[in-house]
């Protein structure tokens, strides 16, 4: 059974199968990398994860796992709509890790999913359920969860790191310069370039 540490379901806030499944996954690609776990700004995670499907807890576990964070800006989601990400770390290589389809369905046939199904939140669900469901994931070879891709020719260029910043010319707010705009003769934030000007609005008596 694969050891997977209590704080990241503390982190995460429940207990989930898809936590666990973005653990392993980050697991496996540190392993398959020859990677340690990132304390920097090492590994980049491209998470093909979208919105609107309840699987995205996998990325807890990828975070959990890799320590590439969002607050180290380490991952991004492409919106694929897919259980599938791609690992890049510098040196060392690219490899995609996909939740196989027929894991897929051997899990969703679980009593888990009659829950949520039924808009049940996790944390709603009874324990046994729910170590049930985790269980499967842990129990799982690596062979049985993933489809596993090496991308030799994956390139990726990482944003430069800068501490410059400037003063907003409207709002007076500091804004980090990647994100500094151009309008009317002035530096100012985007939210600020994107604001009509108040005196173009012109409010007509109502009759
Ligand atoms: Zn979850
Ligand atoms: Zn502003």
């Amino acid at each position: 059974m694969f050891n997977l540490p209590n704080w990241a379901f503390e982190f995460h806030g429940h207990k989930c199968p898809f936590m666990p499944i973005g653990y392993r996954m980050g697991s496996l690609a540190l392993e398959k990398l020859g990677a340690p776990r990132s304390k920097n700004h090492e590994m980049h995670v491209f998470s093909e994860m979208g919105i609107g499907h309840p699987q995205g807890c996998m990325q807890d576990g990828i975070m959990s796992a890799t320590g590439a964070t969002f607050g180290k800006g380490m991952i991004e989601r492409l919106n694929y709509g897919k259980i599938a990400a791609i690992f890049w770390y510098p040196g060392k290589g690219t490899v995609r890790i996909a939740l196989k389809n027929e894991f897929s369905d051997r899990l969703s046939t679980h009593e888990f999913f009659k829950y949520r199904k039924q808009g049940i939140e996790p944390s709603d669900i009874p324990e046994k359920v729910l170590d049930d469901v985790i269980k499967v994931v842990l129990d799982a070879t690596n062979e049985e969860l993933f489809n596993v891709k090496m991308l030799p020719d994956f390139n990726y260029e990482p944003v430069k790191s800068s501490f410059n910043k400037a003063r907003c010319e409207v709002c007076g707010e500091y804004v980090f310069e990647r994100y500094l705009r151009h309008k009317d003769n002035r530096v100012v934030c985007i939210p600020c370039s994107e604001r009509t000007r108040e005196e173009t609005i012109v409010h007509l008596p109502l009759t």
